[in-house]
């Protein structure tokens, strides 16, 4: 069905509907793959209408090219949540002859818009806030598979690399956590969930370690970004020299040996280690397998050790509670949790993490990166809401981003980093402060980076 600007609510929630009107993108963005429709455009770039039932939130899963004039878009229909605004999924553009004698007269019903900064727009709305907020800040992503480095047969084969610099530097993003996915070659997808399927041969893993690592190399020379080795390389990172901290998710490139650890550390400028990922390795139990160590094991504290004397991040993303436990009293640095989302209840094999895991990462000082999982999230408004809540349990210096970028499985609400303005607008719409909101990008994990690595 075609929707009309003057019942917006007519529409049935997952039908396929049609629908045209005025693109904008938070920032002004030229390209999109979330923006707002208006049914009329905008008063002045990057001011919310002040009824966001009278504005369509738009989700594309490639970038639409956004311009001055009207869009024609199909998609499917979701009629928000909590009142919030009206959405169109799956979104696709429509070539635009013969809308406007249909639509002319729902235009004119619906009325002026008016900005929520108030008549004249004196003042800065939400989309110029977050951009004073994230050019204030230094933005900064735990968690990314970005250029597309995670699977490894795409590595093996040596597949095309996606542009990281340049989203990076249209959404303001100062520095990413780009991280070699150490297990890729032991476990598939099945049913919709990562398993491991194979024991790896010994040597294997190192070896497809270096392969990873080296390509993670070329990715960031060819894409001319900035190697982070030291908190004062952190502080020069910026949206204009944007920057790649090297991370490994699983520490099973090691195989159990800690001299490994020295030569990533050196050889590849690893500086955020994640001690486990999909498989049950020599450091620890997982959240997604049985637990076979009764959480860490003594290897897993020596790699905590080593880290801390070293100058690595550690990060107990996908470790069972008892891991996590026994990580945060053997560490004498603050713990990251990259990626993951609060939960009161998560299921047995859920990444999910309950009020009390939470407070032990932030007992140690650390940060907990919140993922922007589509089946978790349906909005980057619901995802500034679970970090809402998650600061209510944690506080607001150990909640952060772990947007998981090229890594999801299922659908994500941070599709790249052209995303990080529309994610700021929605945590200050959440009710954070512009200082909060700048600590949740970037300042919370700058914090432990720094204290991590000394200086
Ligand atoms: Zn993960
Ligand atoms: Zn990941």
């Amino acid at each position: 069905m075609r929707v009309t600007w003057t019942d917006l609510s007519a529409a049935a929630e997952g039908s396929a509907v049609e629908v045209t009107g005025y693109p904008m993108a938070a920032g002004g963005a030229r390209q999109a793959r979330r923006f707002l429709l208006l049914p009329e455009a905008a008063c002045c770039p990057g001011h919310a209408p002040r009824d966001p039932s009278g504005a369509i939130e738009v989700f594309a899963d490639t970038p639409m090219t956004l311009g001055n004039s009207a869009l024609r878009l199909r998609g499917t229909w979701r009629a928000g949540e909590d009142g919030w605004r009206y959405q169109l999924q799956d979104a696709q553009p429509l070539d635009t002859p013969g809308w406007r004698a249909i639509t002319r007269r729902g235009l004119m019903a619906a009325g002026p818009l008016m900005c929520l900064a108030g008549p004249g727009c004196a003042a800065p709305a939400d989309g110029a806030r977050a951009e004073a907020v994230i050019a204030a800040g230094r933005p900064i992503d735990i968690h990314s598979h970005a250029g597309g480095i995670a699977n490894s047969n795409r590595i093996r084969q040596g597949a095309g690399y996606s542009a990281i610099a340049a989203p990076m530097r249209q959404g303001g993003m100062a520095a990413i956590c780009l991280a070699m996915v150490s297990d890729s070659p032991t476990h598939h997808v099945v049913d919709g969930r990562i398993r491991p399927y194979r024991n790896p041969a010994a040597g294997e893993l190192y070896a497809y370690g270096t392969l990873a690592f080296g390509r993670i190399r070329a990715l960031v020379e060819s894409e001319n970004l900035r190697i982070v080795a030291t908190a004062a390389d952190l502080r020069g990172t910026s949206r204009a020299a944007p920057g790649v901290i090297i991370a490994a998710e699983g520490a099973d490139f090691l195989e159990g040996r800690l001299e490994r650890l020295e030569e990533a550390h050196a050889r590849w400028t690893l500086r955020h280690l994640q001690l486990t990922h999909y498989r049950v390795n020599e450091l620890g139990d997982i959240q997604t397998e049985p637990p076979e160590h009764g959480g860490l094991t003594d290897f897993g504290a020596e790699v905590i050790r080593q880290c801390n004397r070293t100058g690595i991040v550690v990060d107990v993303a996908h470790g069972t509670l008892d891991l996590v436990k026994r990580a945060a009293a053997v560490t004498t640095k603050p713990l990251v949790l990259s990626h993951t989302s609060l939960n009161n209840r998560p299921g047995p094999t859920s990444r999910q993490i309950t009020p009390e895991h939470a407070k032990v990462i932030a007992g140690t000082g650390g940060v907990i990166g919140v993922w922007p999982s589509a089946s978790i999230y349906p909005t980057l408004t619901a995802m500034a809401v679970g970090i809402a809540r998650l600061v209510d349990v944690v506080g607001v210096d150990h909640a952060g981003l772990g947007s998981d970028l090229r890594g999801l499985v299922g659908g994500t609400v941070f599709a790249d980093y052209d995303a990080l303005p529309g994610f700021t607008e929605a945590l200050l719409q959440a009710g954070f402060t512009d200082q909060d909101a700048a600590k949740i990008l970037g300042g919370n994990y700058a914090r432990v980076f720094t204290a991590s690595l000394g200086g």
